[in-house]
């Protein structure tokens, strides 16, 4: 069980993200991006973004990260690493935000490189909406 900052392996993440940027299909734009996480059981995943010649139907490397939590049978994400093909990190975009809160919450790490503070998902997206919104939001 992964509980506290220091648990997380920055730098294996970091491999994982980098070692998933080879695995990405980008025709078009040519940036790879990989990202690897843990959960907090210790699980770890990872993605790639895979674009797609309509553009908007370009799945990120974090959507793809998300598809494979679920398909190992899913659980919390506890820290997240993404990176481009230079092994730099790169910020989730809005939609994938919105995508890691659902498996995630606020508390979710975000890698920012070495020797720099990690920022979490709730930094990044606050006054989210999440799927404890709905049974109050929804009409009977
Ligand atoms: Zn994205």
């Amino acid at each position: 069980m992964v509980s506290a900052t220091s648990d997380v392996p920055w730098p294996h993440l970091r491999h994982l993200a980098r070692e998933a940027t080879h695995l990405a299909y980008a025709p078009y734009s040519h940036v790879l991006v990989g990202a690897a996480g843990i959960t907090t059981e210790g699980t770890f995943v990872v993605g790639s973004n895979i674009e797609n010649a309509s553009y908007g139907l370009t799945l990120c490397a974090e959507c793809s990260l998300v598809s494979d939590l679920v398909r190992q049978g899913g659980g919390r994400l506890r820290a997240l690493a993404v990176v481009a093909g230079d092994g730099e990190p790169l910020a989730p975009c809005g939609r994938c935000r919105q995508v890691l809160y659902e498996h995630a919450g606020p508390a979710l790490e975000i890698d920012q490189g070495d020797g720099r503070a990690t920022l979490t998902l709730g930094d990044l997206l606050p006054h989210a909406f999440g799927p404890d919104d709905l049974p109050t939001r929804s009409t009977p």
